[in-house]
């Protein structure tokens, strides 16, 4: 291999074949983790390409090289893939909120399922039916196909687009007056946005409405840099069923001013709001919520509904924020957790009780554990709501204490979901529901590499994993969803 020589080699000098600023060609084979084009020179160098496809021959200029691979930005497209289409939104490369644009809807379903197929055999060490990896060869395979892992193709949205309900817009000063939208990549400096394709319209025209008006009041936006000025953020949330708005403000400070002609203003141009409020932070910091929240105007809560449960939504209460493909994920769990109406149900991780709340009507009890006490306040709030709350129990705790505790008081699961955080179950968690042997495990997952890591422990303790479904719960970006269902095997 030829290596470059160099006059005088930095301390830390690195081996790779390519260097800073040079444009190099490769032969894009894969797509990474946030969705850059994976690359290979022609000395073998691995190139992260942002904009490049699988399929393609460009020419990318390098911008970081490491020893065993580097980044590069796009320069030329020589030869095309099959799967690049136009991006539809016009400041798709300058934004980031979207990742995958430039790949076409099917391509990147495909691309999902294939992540989550990746990660099932690589790190789970799980056999994938009719996967040319795992072994199960052409005709001869059917015995170990019949004990492979089914995963299916990805459910993807009729319209990929306007499905998020809730927008949070950093807010900037200029000249002209407000500006609200996003941060430019890798900085704070805020870009004026109108419109957002994957946001519901409602959202994008309520914060056109609030910069516009509050701009005319002579509110000022905060200045990160000074930390002066007003307002934050605005965050805004949309009931897709209900039609319902909310507007949070978000400001460095208790004081609005003009606070009524605002509210005035705000009630009369937007239609469905139901919920204007403050919620205060004073802190120079880029977390966007500050500890009070006030109501300026209307009630505490929206309403919205995934399939006929209603839900009551606060201003810093977490709601799935794509309504529709939530509905279609907790229909999969719900048919996987195979309920006939008599069974015990725990739900890990619950948040604020939307898939216990959604399988309370087809089991005899449900048990939702999550950490966040607000949440569980959600939760049992909700279930009244919707008349569930002699079917349901919420606890305040951590899933792997809690659970063993229900345990020693004698409840008895059939079937456990399971909805973690990124980072997967607890360990402890893991081993409890082992002990437990519920008949059925089902884990809905964020995350397809602590997915498999977690299957292959219940695996160990006597589970059989049956299907996973990837749904595509974030269209145009690097987010994976999927939910699993295991089945006791016995030991
Ligand atoms: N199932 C819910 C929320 C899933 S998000 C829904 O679909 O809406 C994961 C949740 O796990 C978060 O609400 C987080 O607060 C909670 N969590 C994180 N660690 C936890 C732990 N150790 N025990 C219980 N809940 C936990």
């Amino acid at each position: 291999m030829n290596r470059m020589k160099r006059k005088k080699p930095p301390a830390a000098a690195v081996q790779a074949p390519v260097a800073v600023g040079q444009l190099v060609e490769a032969d894009v084979v894969g797509i990474g983790h946030d969705g850059e084009g994976v690359g290979r020179t022609r000395d073998g160098y691995t190139l992260f390409i942002r904009g490049a496809l699988p399929g393609e021959k460009v020419l990318a200029r390098v911008e970081h090289v490491k020893k065993q691979y580097g980044y590069a930005a796009l320069a030329q497209v020589q030869v095309q893939g099959a799967d690049r289409v136009e991006p539809p939104c016009p400041i798709y490369a300058e934004c980031g909120g979207c990742q995958l644009q430039h790949l076409s809807y099917e391509a990147q379903l495909r691309w999902k399922r294939q992540l989550v197929v990746d990660a099932l055999e690589r790190i789970g060490k799980l056999t994938v039916q009719g996967s040319g990896a795992a072994g199960a060869g052409a005709d001869g395979g059917s015995e170990a196909q019949a004990g492979g892992v089914t995963v299916h193709p990805t459910l993807g949205m009729a319209e990929p687009w306007r499905y998020r309900n809730k927008a949070q817009v950093p807010i900037g000063q200029e000249q002209g007056g407000l500006v609200g939208g996003f941060y430019a990549q890798g900085t704070h400096r805020i870009i004026d946005m109108d419109d957002c394709l994957i946001q519901h319209e409602k959202n994008d025209d309520v914060v056109r409405k609030v910069k516009r008006v509050a701009g005319e009041l002579g509110i000022r936006a905060y200045d990160e840099g000074t930390g002066r000025g007003l307002l934050r953020h605005v965050v805004v949330k949309v009931g897709f069923r209900t039609g319902d708005v909310m507007i949070v403000l978000v400001t460095n400070g208790e004081k609005i001013q003009r606070v009524d002609e605002l509210l005035g203003l705000l009630r009369e141009e937007i239609p469905g709001v139901k919920s204007i409020v403050q919620n205060i932070n004073t802190v120079q910091t880029n977390v966007i919520f500050g500890d009070r929240t006030v109501v300026l105007w209307g009630e505490e809560y929206i309403r919205d509904y995934i399939g006929d449960v209603q839900f009551a939504i606060s201003a810093r209460s977490f709601y799935q924020v794509n309504p529709v493909q939530t509905e279609v994920l907790y229909g999969k769990a719900l048919d996987y957790a195979g309920l006939t109406g008599g069974e015990t149900v725990i739900d890990a991780y619950c948040g604020i009780g939307t898939i216990s709340l959604f399988l309370a009507r087809q089991a005899g009890h449900v048990y939702g554990v999550e950490i966040v006490r607000d949440a569980i306040a959600d939760a049992r709030r909700n279930a009244e709501l919707n008349e569930l709350s002699s079917r349901v129990t919420f606890e305040a705790g951590p899933a792997e204490e809690v659970i063993p505790a229900w345990r020693r008081q004698g409840v008895s699961a059939d079937v456990i979901v399971v909805d973690p955080p990124r980072k997967g179950c607890d360990a402890a968690l893991l081993s409890t529901i082992g002990e437990m042997a519920p008949r059925r495990v089902v884990y809905v997952s964020c995350n397809p590499a602590t997915l498999a890591r977690d299957l292959r422990v219940l695996e160990d303790a006597g589970y059989r994993t049956v299907e996973v479904q990837p749904v595509d719960m974030f269209p145009h970006t690097v987010h994976v969803e999927s939910v699993a269902l295991l089945v006791w095997n016995g030991k």
